[in-house]
């Protein structure tokens, strides 16, 4: 007789955290994975489905088909009222999440079992480390998608072993020394692990996650071999890397195949994403400057100023996204100086939110002003465009280092928020003029497009991206056999 998780289809239940950098490349995961032929459910809490549905007009419970397979949203409740003031906290929110989350996919995987759709295999993000106990304490198969770079993984594995020596209260400005990776000084590391950054209870979130990896059986990581080839190398002797980016990028297709409805899938979550590429289309080739600090990041009004005066004085065309502040922060939108959309009419366009995959993507583009998040570094590398580094915290310090010193597709304008400094119109200016015009544009230029190169090969057929993918999802099928949820009864009793 043919056993139920014989004839049921691989389904992998993925879950992520509600920020947009988290949503993104997980979302991103989940269609390659359905169309490899596998059954994805996409899950989030519903405070992000709703603005998930909002922005994004494909998103629904029916599943969509993708490729060889289907994938579907649910979402769920977080257990706090949407406007409840809590949710300002990160801090709060995050044990909320854990105490309602724990419970809700242990209950979310039940029902799938009780209907026929048995999950094979869950796939979390670290910002959700809890989901791998949940995984394991109902006997299944986890794996983690890293978001972050390998070189910032490298760094949050040897703090949390105490593998190298890093900064601390008493030696606060050593240089850190991880194997394989250059020397970072002590404002390159990932901010959150120094204990005086104000988001160090998010460090210690990712340690958490770096702490169970002993449940998950393998790391997804949205790089690729060729951009981190050492690191990857050094860091598989501790646990299962498999690197799978860029994951934005949709592997090659059929010539004929045309737009198909999965392409629309996109996990936008501010608002809709203003119109820019026609504007873009009336541009000459390589001649304007991407401005974007990511979901996340929101500029003191005073450095908006000097971007914007900046501007003013240049002669740069330009496209900035001014995104209005999440409701969760309570803070007034930055203003442009008085007369600032007249006077720059015609070269500049400011938005509140662009398609920032097609923008970067656009032969109009010179040069990306950019936080330098992981979604972005890479989008940026395998676009082929110039960045001015500007990091305010977390792993955006780091890979702004590796951009500049390391890919050399950069120029710095700013070492992070603990810096305590506005950068001025005239660096702005200054760093501004030198990536776009002149030798030193040209040479950024020219390291960007071989990594363009290097990140395309990565995900056309047989490429290291696409092999490890096929790699993994040949893993999670031959898992599928063996696995059985155990039911809560099983668990009460301490059945093993
Ligand atoms: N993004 C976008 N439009 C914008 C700004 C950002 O689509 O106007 C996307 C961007 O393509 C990336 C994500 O939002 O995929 C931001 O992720 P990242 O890791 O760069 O930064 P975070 O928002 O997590 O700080």
């Amino acid at each position: 007789m043919v056993s139920e998780s014989e004839t049921a289809p691989i389904h992998a239940l993925l879950v992520s955290f509600p920020g947009q950098g988290h949503i993104n490349p997980l979302l991103r995961l989940g269609k390659r994975l359905a169309s490899k032929g596998l059954f994805v459910t996409f899950t989030t809490p519903e405070n992000a489905g709703k603005d998930l549905r909002n922005a994004n007009h494909i998103v629904s419970d029916k599943p969509i088909p993708v490729g060889d397979g289907f994938l579907r949203f649910e979402f769920f409740e977080d257990g706090w009222k949407e406007d409840d003031s809590r949710r300002k906290n990160l801090s709060e929110y995050l044990a909320q999440l854990e105490l309602v989350g724990k419970q809700v996919i242990s209950q979310m995987i039940h029902k799938y079992n009780d209907s026929h759709q048995p999950v094979s295999c869950v796939i979390n993000n670290a910002f959700v480390p809890w989901v791998c106990d949940v995984a394991s304490e109902l006997n299944l198969p986890c794996a983690v998608l890293w978001v972050q770079s390998c070189a910032v993984f490298s760094a949050y594995y040897h703090f949390f072993h105490k593998l190298v020596p890093f900064p601390s209260d008493s030696d606060p400005h050593i240089d850190v020394h991880l194997p394989s990776l250059p020397v970072l000084k002590h404002d390159e590391i990932p901010s959150f692990l120094h204990s005086h950054s104000p988001y160090r209870f998010i460090g210690e979130l990712i340690l958490e996650q770096i702490k169970k990896l002993t449940s998950p059986f393998c790391v997804l990581m949205d790089t690729f071999e060729e951009l981190e080839k050492d690191y990857i190398k050094y860091m598989s002797k501790f646990c299962v890397i498999r690197s799978v980016g860029p994951l934005f990028k949709n592997p090659a297709k059929p010539e004929d195949s045309g737009r198909s409805e999965s392409d629309e899938i996109r996990g936008d979550l501010c608002v809709k994403a203003d119109d820019c590429i026609e504007w873009l289309n009336s541009k000459p080739s390589g001649s304007v400057v991407y401005i974007s600090f990511g979901s996340v990041v929101f500029l003191p009004q005073e450095q908006v100023d000097e971007i914007a005066y900046a501007l003013l004085d240049s002669a740069v065309s330009f496209l900035w996204v001014l995104k209005p502040p999440h409701r969760s922060l309570g803070l007034p939108s930055q203003v442009l100086p008085g007369g600032f959309l007249e006077k720059t009419m015609g070269r500049g366009k400011v938005v509140q939110w662009s398609p920032q995959e097609e923008v970067l993507a656009h032969p109009s583009v010179s040069c990306f002003v950019t936080h330098c998040g992981w979604n972005s570094s890479l989008e940026t590398l395998t676009c082929g465009v110039p960045v001015l580094a500007f990091p305010a915290w977390g792993d955006q310090i780091t890979n702004a280092k590796f951009l500049v010193d390391v890919f050399g597709v950069g120029i710095r304008l700013g070492r992070g928020q603990d810096q305590n400094k506005v950068i001025t119109r005239d660096e702005v200016t200054r760093c501004l003029e030198d990536a776009t015009v002149g030798p030193k544009a040209q040479e950024l230029k020219n390291n960007s497009l071989r990594w363009k190169a290097a990140a395309e090969a990565a995900i056309a057929d047989g490429g290291s991206s696409i092999r490890n993918l096929e790699a993994f999802v040949e893993d999670v099928k031959r898992m599928a056999c063996r696995v059985g949820v155990r039911t809560i009864e099983d668990h009460s009793l301490g059945t093993s």
